[in-house]
């Protein structure tokens, strides 16, 4: 088996990449940045994220797990102290695939130049520092609502955890096959009007978000911000791809959930 490692770039991630990968080559497994069937991250949330989009292009190919050297890991589940036992299963057991969907957000310009498609793990979010976002929203062809506010935010299910989840918006579990739009402080009054509450819509349901002005947008992928300027059109809709996490042990969601909001007594 191939695996690559990916550290935050502190001190303490640094050092267990170290470690991880001495021991793992020890075990005669490869390490291969190219073309890797396990990607080990090692840091938070970001890592993973910032792992996920380093191999974006071989997702079908490639598991990812987590490490996480800071505090609360959504995706990197498992602790420094347990890199002994962690080592010892990726070298001598193979491990279970889960699968969780992803977004698809394809951004068209005015101009015909070509579209921009991208996948997400958490979200998309659509901001502007120009004013107001103001735009039609259409869901399956038809128009739904006008929308005119903040911005709006359209995450993945194992994504509803994270910003979508600070909008008010409901957590999903990641066996559905669906995306969820949620409002940033949309203007409401008796000539404006939105329906103020999150959508989640199915796999087979395309969300088509088509700006009312000439703003230059703020994308956010993840982590990752783009600016564009003159946009025609934002599809949101679930991938076609999905992400896959290799499990060395169970960890429900819902556990995963209630670990990282509720309490973590009863996981140690
Ligand atoms: P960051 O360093 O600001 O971290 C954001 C926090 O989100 C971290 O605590 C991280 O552990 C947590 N997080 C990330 N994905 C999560 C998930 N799926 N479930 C639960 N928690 C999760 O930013 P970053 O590390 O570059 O991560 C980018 C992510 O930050 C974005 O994808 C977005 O979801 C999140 N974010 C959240 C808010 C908010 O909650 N108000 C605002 C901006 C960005």
């Amino acid at each position: 088996m191939k695996f690559s490692i990916l550290s935050r770039g502190d001190e303490k991630s640094n050092k267990i990449r170290t470690q991880i990968k001495d021991y793992l080559v020890e075990f005669k497994l490869d390490y291969d940045e190219v073309e890797p069937d396990l990607v080990i991250s090692v840091g938070g949330d970001g890592t993973l994220l910032e792992a996920f989009h380093t191999y974006v292009e071989r997702l079908d190919k490639t598991a990812f797990i987590g490490v996480h050297t800071g505090h609360l890991g959504f995706y990197a589940d498992w602790m420094p102290e347990e890199l002994e036992k962690l080592i010892i299963e990726i070298a001598r057991n193979p491990y279970r695939v889960v699968e969780y969907p992803l977004l698809e957000v394809t951004i068209t310009p005015n101009s015909g130049a070509e579209e921009d498609r991208y996948l997400a793990l958490n979200e998309c979010t659509i901001k502007t520092s120009e004013g107001s976002v103001v735009l039609d929203i259409e869901i399956k062809g038809d128009h739904f609502e006008t929308f005119r506010g903040d911005g709006l935010c359209v995450s993945t299910p194992s994504g509803s955890t994270a910003y979508n989840k600070a909008l008010g918006g409901a957590i999903l579990h990641p066996s559905l096959e669906a995306i969820q739009v949620t409002e940033m402080a949309s203007i409401n009054n008796r000539v404006f009007r939105t329906i103020g509450s999150p959508l989640i819509l199915p796999s087979h349901h395309t969300c088509l978000f088509k700006p009312l002005n000439d703003r230059s947008f703020l994308f956010t992928i993840d982590h990752i911000t783009r600016t564009y300027k003159d946009v025609k059109s934002i599809q949101c809709r679930v991938a076609e791809e999905k992400v896959r996490f290799a499990r060395f042990r169970p960890f429900p969601f819902w556990k995963r959930v209630h670990d990282s909001f509720v309490s973590d007594e009863h996981s140690k």
